[in-house]
């Protein structure tokens, strides 16, 4: 099979050199074995960096067979640096996989995604099985993400980042995506076909500093909930109707203070109906303005309807 993998990278000069001669290794020996061909490649996509990665990636793809290198014109994020790398060579190579630049994700679990390949597999996810080498603000808080996203019905795969298999019938689903803003993470299990997690422990940074800020990790954050879920436009529906539903029962009791207990100052009772029953009908109105919404923003995605895997 010819392999190719995409990796993203924003300012990772110091990382490079290793994980060049690291990859460049590997391929050698997987191609020596025949699990590859030799025809497969490593693509590094430059997102825009400000250091010397791209004089870096030209020089790697001059002095060694197996790499190639894409520039963004600026930075664009770690999602759209893949999805650029993996929509150019989408149908340059039978399965691509995608990981980071700076040696977290154990590479030689590349062997295994490719054996699942051809065991029949079109996506196949890494899956951090240990994240102990992360910071703790780091592990808790995804883990708040992942909790919360199931909490709104969305389909993730916790502890899996970028790091995985798609096969070129899987990339080629992907492509019909057409939402700019896409969640890739969320997408890709939308995708269907074969698919199964290998397990690896996440380790630590080879070198450099994260390129994510914690402003970037909660926009992705937002990202991931938003973009798949109507559940938040549907929760002020849910207020509102409570709302309204108690308005009335404060309108029994306030009628009640002014006709039979005739306890109330002039103007009270008209006052107070009114504040509750309006808040009320006013709070399920923009709920059910909402639904509409959520329905435009469900359809502007424009989201493919399905996916054939095979016809006979
Ligand atoms: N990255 C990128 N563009 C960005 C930020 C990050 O291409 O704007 C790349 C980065 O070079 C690395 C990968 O995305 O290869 C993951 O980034 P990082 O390791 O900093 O994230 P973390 O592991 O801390 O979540
Ligand atoms: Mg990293």
């Amino acid at each position: 099979m010819k392999l190719g993998i995409v990796i993203p990278c924003y300012n990772e000069e110091e990382v490079f050199g290793e994980t060049t001669r690291l990859l460049g290794e590997l391929f050698e020996s997987m191609i020596e074995s025949g699990a590859i061909d030799k025809e497969s490649f490593i693509c590094y996509v430059d997102d825009g960096s400000k250091d010397k990665t791209w004089e870096l990636i030209e020089q790697a793809s001059e002095e060694f067979a197996h790499f190639k290198g894409i520039k963004l014109s600026r930075n664009f994020g770690q999602q759209n640096a893949l999805i650029a790398g993996l929509m150019q060579l989408k149908n340059s190579a039978d399965a691509l996989i995608s990981m980071d630049a700076d040696l977290q994700d154990d590479i030689m679990l590349i062997k295994e995604f490719v054996q699942k390949y051809k065991e029949g597999y079109d996506v196949v996810y890494g899956v951090r099985e240990d994240r102990s080498k992360d910071s703790s603000f780091k592990r808790n808080t995804a883990e708040l993400f992942y909790k919360v996203q199931d909490f709104m019905g969305i389909e993730n795969i916790s502890n899996h980042a970028h790091y995985r298999l798609l096969s070129q019938k899987a990339l080629n689903a992907l492509a019909q995506f057409k939402e700019i803003d896409m969640y890739l993470r969320g997408v890709i299990p939308l995708i269907g076909f074969r698919s199964c997690s290998i397990y690896y422990t996440r380790d630590e940074r080879f070198a450099g500093d994260t390129k994510y800020s914690v402003k970037a990790l909660f926009l992705l954050a937002i990202d991931g909930i938003a973009s798949f879920s109507v559940m938040p436009l549907r929760f002020i529906t849910g207020i509102g109707f409570l709302l309204f539903i108690f308005s009335l029962f404060m309108i029994v009791w306030i009628l009640f203070e002014k006709i039979v207990l005739n306890s109330t100052v002039d103007g009270w009772a008209s006052m107070m109906t009114s504040i509750y029953f309006i808040g009320g009908i006013q709070v399920m109105s923009i709920g059910i303005i909402g639904e509409y919404i959520g329905r435009i923003f469900q359809e502007v995605k424009e989201r493919p309807r399905y996916f054939i895997d095979k016809e006979i």
